[in-house]
């Protein structure tokens, strides 16, 4: 097999290095900058050199070196090359290929364009092992203009009620795609510090933003009426996000689909935006991979393997340590 799964991660023979792997190994290939998958104690990283700052910025001083997409890379008997994953910058695919034989990890994914994030692209492959974060037909997602919509309108809404809009959402890539949406010209758009750090990251990087203002201890609310508030989900029922007041209070998330976790989550506006792929787009995937074999992770895993088997794919889920859209925030 090109690749394996074992109890650090997925693993090369052939190369001697791992995907994304969950125990310290000594050369680990990093599809994306989310906790989850960039983890600390690797001896050698490698990634895109477009998400190199960002896991930088994260793990320290790591030993990092990098590709640009579709550059190759022989490492023993593999070679290996990343694709864009289109789930936040610089987040990819990782193809490996060993006597002739495909495979592609695909990391997380999100096959719908948005304003930040390089496009995903299909890579053909013999075996594909995939996230399912999103693998039942119920999530499906809005187009990014009717989302920037929704948010706009209800930001415009409290501003000229008087209120103060605090929207949740992951600080590493939801938070920067969401902002790249807003309309400045309603009123200040104020950030917490674990979104303002990482959208300084991808500004010195060239990517551009409205401009926010952080919140700092001496930051009055008073100041700056109808502002929109900017903050990781854990943030938004703390003492820190009790200084806006009155507030509505909304949440980012592929799970806003679903009324139950809207509910728990008690917020006020629950918008459906993620940054992994819905139903359709998980599916258009992996067809347009041409793989017969088919490793599913992240989420409803059973549930969707078993839909692919329905398919004619050779299917299997495998246990990881990957989260999904929940624990994408352990940035903070
Ligand atoms: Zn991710
Ligand atoms: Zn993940």
């Amino acid at each position: 097999m090109v690749l394996r799964f074992t109890p650090s991660g997925i693993y090369c023979p052939a190369g001697d290095f791992h995907i994304d792997p969950w125990r310290p190994v000594n050369r680990a290939l990093i599809t994306h900058g989310h906790a989850d998958h960039a983890r600390h104690g690797h001896a050698r990283y490698l990634a895109t050199d477009i998400a190199a700052p960002v896991m930088r910025h994260r793990l320290g001083a790591i030993k990092l070196d990098t590709l640009c997409y579709g550059e190759e890379r022989r490492i023993g008997g593999a070679t290996v090359s990343f694709h864009p994953a289109g789930h936040i910058p610089g987040s990819a695919q990782i193809r490996v290929e060993v006597k002739g034989e495909v495979w592609v990890v695909s990391g997380d994914y999100k096959t719908a364009p948005d304003s930040l994030s390089t496009p995903f692209e299909p890579v053909r492959c013999h075996s594909f092992i995939t996230e399912c974060t999103f693998g039942l037909p119920v999530f499906t997602w809005p187009t990014e203009t009717e989302a920037a919509q929704e948010i706009n309108d209800w930001w415009a809404a409290n501003a000229s009620a008087g209120r103060f809009s605090l929207l949740g959402a992951y600080s590493l890539g939801k938070a920067q795609r969401i902002l790249s949406l807003l309309d400045p010209s309603i009123a200040q758009i104020l950030t917490h510090g674990a979104v303002e750090q990482t959208n300084n990251v991808l500004r010195a990087q060239g990517y551009d933003m409205p401009p926010t203002l952080h919140v700092t201890p001496d930051l009055k609310p008073a100041d700056h009426p109808g502002a929109l508030v900017l903050a990781p989900p854990a943030a938004l029922g703390s003492t820190w996000a009790r200084r806006f007041r009155p507030a509505s209070t909304g949440f980012a998330s592929g799970w806003m689909r679903l009324r139950g976790v809207r509910r728990r989550r008690s917020v006020d506006r629950g918008f459906v935006m993620s940054d992994h792929a819905d139903w359709d787009g998980l599916n258009a995937a992996i067809s347009d991979t041409g793989a017969e074999n088919v490793y599913t992770t992240h989420g409803y895993t059973d549930i969707f393997a078993s839909w692919l088997k329905d398919q004619g794919y050779n299917a299997r889920a495998v246990p990881t340590e990957f989260t999904g859209e929940s624990e994408e925030d352990s940035i903070l």
